[in-house]
């Protein structure tokens, strides 16, 4: 179904665990060629990119930072002849931190990993997207990572979180609007409660507590999120699919 992705060159952000790493193995099993990031790499890490094939690499780089973003992309590129798909995974929750409490420092680091590394990354890679058009005669593709707490506005302590995923899911439709003529198509894979590091916090009074506003009960598990990815990506499966947000969150949250 996504045999068009053999070949295409995509990189993943923040993938040397959870979601993103899955969504780069599901890549790399459609055939494509994968770059990974995040600020330290994987253990295993030689294993891990012979097994991905391809001539998978690693981009080490703190997406915080604006200059991270233009060199990791700017790297994937060069390794790589070009870029088909970006998918901008790296976030993060940062802390919970109440209203009453949240300072500049905390604004900045959650605007800064999730919308800052998003909106950069995209920027850095918009020629390389446009080229890829143009050359290939195939949509490229931007993928953004929202949450269920851009809709629903976060939990405890999680409002600037929220609000940042809210943003990623609103900034594409600008994009959307400006940058479809380029040849590019934008959207985004909303997950639910997903077990991964993300949750490292919660004990198991905590975990049942939040299966149980599940109707799958249960947390999603990586491997389940990354085909909506593969989906967004392929032009074969979604070439008319553009500036939309897919739920995958076990009935968690519906729009
Ligand atoms: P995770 O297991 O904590 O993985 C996060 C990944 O991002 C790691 O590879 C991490 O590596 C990297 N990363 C973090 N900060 C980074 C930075 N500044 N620059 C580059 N890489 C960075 O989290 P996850 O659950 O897979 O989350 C992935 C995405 O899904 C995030 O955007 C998150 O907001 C979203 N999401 C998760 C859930 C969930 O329930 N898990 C639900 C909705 C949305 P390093 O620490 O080495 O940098």
């Amino acid at each position: 179904m996504h045999d068009d992705l053999a070949g295409r060159r995509v990189l993943v952000t923040g993938s040397s665990q959870g979601i993103g790493l899955a969504v780069a193995c599901a890549f790399a099993a459609a055939g494509a060629r994968v770059g990974l990031n995040a600020r330290s790499a994987p253990g295993g890490l030689d294993a891990l990119l012979d097994g991905l094939g391809g001539g998978a690499a690693f981009f080490p780089g703190d997406l915080s930072r604006t200059a991270d973003c233009e060199r990791v992309v700017e790297d994937c590129a060069a390794r790589f002849g070009g870029l088909d798909i970006l998918v901008n995974n790296a976030g993060a929750l940062v802390g919970r931190v109440p209203l009453e409490e949240i300072d500049d420092a905390f604004y900045d680091a959650v605007g800064s990993v999730n919308c800052r590394s998003a909106l950069m990354c995209t920027r850095s890679a918009l020629p390389h997207l446009k080229r890829s058009a143009a050359e290939t005669g195939q949509m490229a593709s931007v993928i953004l990572v929202g949450s269920i707490a851009g809709s629903t506005g976060g939990g405890p302590g999680a409002g600037l979180y929220g609000a940042a995923k809210a943003w990623l899911q609103n900034i594409q439709k600008n994009w959307v609007a400006f940058h479809t003529a380029d040849g590019i198509r934008f959207n985004t894979v909303s997950p639910g409660t997903v077990d991964t590091a993300f949750h490292a916090d919660k004990d198991a009074a905590a975990r049942a507590a939040v299966s149980a506003g599940i109707p799958m009960g249960r947390f999603g598990r990586p491997e389940e999120i990354a085909p909506a990815f593969l989906f967004l990506a392929s032009n074969a499966a979604a070439g008319y699919v553009t500036g939309q947000v897919i739920e995958v969150n076990g009935g968690q949250f519906m729009p």
